[in-house]
């Protein structure tokens, strides 16, 4: 078995057919360009392999990833070159992603130089990418050691920008950092996604976070993707059990705003041992005899929004 199935990304959009794998099975949605699609979940539902197989720094051992019509899943480290140039990846913890030993010029340099072979051609551009992300040239000679959360973010983000990528896969990219200076991050994101015409894959598990920034979202559990659905949509109204629970979770969330309670029974099953049918039958308060036997299938519910779940079926058996 493959430690991703069949992952595609084409043109923006990312596909698997179900079929059990280890760790992640049953993604399909689309990042379209200049789109901000949030992946939301629990920590060790398979958002980051998700993000680390499309960015091909996990490599699938079966199946595709695809960008832009153009299969890279085989592609040697050679090949995937100008593929990197398509998409960056921007990482959770800007202290272990940052080579300690490097000048900050240097990290932010290394992607164009490695695209156009040219340290001295790369190195012209480092200047005005490390003032658009609000940092000096002076400061360009120093180490990441030298600089705070929110700014080794910073240097991140104008490293993802030195080749002009058209998608940049955010993996937590504000959770290790203090509230006040997560929204300075974010307001520099979008305003570069409305400069540059980035679009995002954001990855996170903070939902305040990510009504504030997308424009889809699509939720992950064990490792598949349960509801995805325009951002103001799948807040209001949440068709999955699983999202329901997750919004009406969540701390942060206006509680007029939230959906009506929901509760879970039991713990998060091992993703080594996933649940026959549903994944979410051994939690899920409505669950009946099929939800162990069948697996649902992402339905188009209308208004964009794609629920896989078998009440969509069965709506009777939903307990006001
Ligand atoms: Fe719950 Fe069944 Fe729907 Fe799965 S398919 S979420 S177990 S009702
Ligand atoms: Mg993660």
């Amino acid at each position: 078995g493959g430690f991703l199935d069949r992952l595609k990304f084409e043109k923006g959009r990312l596909r698997a057919p179900r079929r059990v794998v280890r760790a992640v099975n049953g993604v399909s949605f689309k990042v379209k360009e200049g789109e901000v699609l949030a992946l939301v979940g629990e920590s060790g539902c398979g958002k980051s392999t998700v993000a680390k197989t499309i960015a091909r720094i996990h490599n699938p051992t079966g199946g595709s990833v695809r960008i832009q019509g153009e299969e890279i899943q085989d592609l040697t480290p050679r090949q995937l070159l100008p593929v990197r140039s398509k998409m960056q990846m921007i990482f959770q913890d800007p202290y272990a992603s940052l080579n300690p030993r490097q000048k900050v010029r240097d990290i932010v340099a290394e992607p164009l130089a490695e695209q156009t072979g040219s340290w001295s051609q790369a190195h012209e551009k480092t200047e005005a990418l490390l003032a658009r992300v609000g940092l000096s040239a002076e400061q360009g000679g120093r180490y990441p050691h030298q600089f705070s959360g929110g700014q080794r973010q910073r240097i991140g983000i104008a490293r993802a920008l030195s080749v002009n990528p058209k998608l940049i896969i955010a993996d937590e990219p504000v959770s290790a950092l203090d509230v006040s200076i997560q929204a300075q991050i974010l307001n520099l994101m979008m305003d570069l996604r409305d400069e540059f015409g980035l679009a995002y894959l954001f990855i996170s598990h903070d939902l305040s976070v990510v009504h504030h920034i997308a424009d889809r979202v699509a939720v992950m559990y064990l490792g598949s993707i349960v509801e995805t659905a325009p951002r103001d949509r799948i807040f209001a109204k949440p068709r999955h059990p699983y999202t329901r629970a997750l919004l009406s979770a969540a701390p942060s969330l206006d509680p007029a705003k939230k959906p009506k309670q929901l509760e879970l029974s039991g713990e998060v099953p091992s993703a080594l041992n996933l649940p026959s049918g549903c994944c979410f039958h051994t939690r899920c308060p409505f669950a009946w005899e099929r939800c162990a036997a069948e697996r649902p299938v992402l339905q188009d519910t209308g208004g964009g929004q794609e629920v896989a779940c078998h009440l969509l079926d069965e709506p009777q058996r939903e307990i006001a």
